[in-house]
């Protein structure tokens, strides 16, 4: 793909859609950099940096931090001028949407892709999830289970772990806290024509075939 013509992608949908895995497949077919915000926040948490500390409460509760944070964390840990990007968890609300645009972004192009799914599904798919510490790799314990329990396929890892905010309680906040801030968003995109709208519903692969689509065309 000739990189001059390459979009910044941005993966907007509900937690448990799906967005990880993906970030996941493009990184490996197109040689984007996956930069997952929850990730940069768990980070900080584990190491005890003052600003974890000053966020573990929140993620706990599945709330949001705020805003500036999300941005000045991404200011430290994005090239844009080199590297080629998928946002994956933010934005998380127009603000967001806004400060990606121009904070972040400023005039450079990007392809905004809505994992659709039908939300009742997704607090059984974020309790049942696992991943694998040593390569990240996702699994489910009801739709796509590690071949040997306990094991990862793909590197076999032995340590296949639950995050601390996939339990109930805290998935239902998440959920709504998604569905409260999503409709402003999508509109956003859908107005600047960057918007695409993916079936996340669908078997891993089909949902991969969806987004190849639409970065396919830029080769
Ligand atoms: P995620 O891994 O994307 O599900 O994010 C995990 C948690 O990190 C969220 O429930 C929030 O507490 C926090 N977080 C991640 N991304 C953002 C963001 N863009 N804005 C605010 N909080 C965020």
């Amino acid at each position: 793909m000739e990189k001059s013509k390459r979009p910044q992608i941005i993966f907007i949908g509900a937690p448990g859609s799906g967005k990880g895995t993906q970030a996941k497949n493009l990184v490996e077919s197109f040689g984007y950099e996956h930069i997952s915000t929850g990730d940069l926040l768990r980070n900080e948490v584990a190491s005890g940096s003052e600003l974890g500390q000053k966020v573990k409460g929140v993620l706990e509760a599945g709330e949001l931090v705020t805003d500036e944070l999300v941005l000045e964390l991404l200011e430290a840990n994005c090239d844009l001028d080199n590297k080629f990007y998928i946002f994956d968890g933010f934005p998380r609300n127009d603000k967001q949407a806004m400060l990606l645009k121009y904070r972040l972004l400023k005039e450079k192009p990007c392809l905004a892709f809505y994992f659709e799914i039908n939300l009742e599904e997704l607090e059984q798919r974020l309790v049942n999830r696992r991943t694998c510490q040593d390569c990240g790799a996702i699994y489910n314990l009801v739709s796509k289970p590690p071949q040997k329990e306990g094991v990862c396929d793909k590197c076999g890892g032995t340590q296949l772990t639950q995050r601390k905010d996939d339990n109930s309680e805290t998935v239902k906040t998440r959920l709504k806290v998604f569905s409260d801030a999503i409709g402003p968003m999508v509109e956003m995109y859908k107005n600047d024509q960057t918007l695409r709208v993916i079936q996340a519903d669908k078997e891993g692969s089909v949902v991969f075939t969806q987004i190849e689509e639409h970065i396919k065309i830029f080769v």
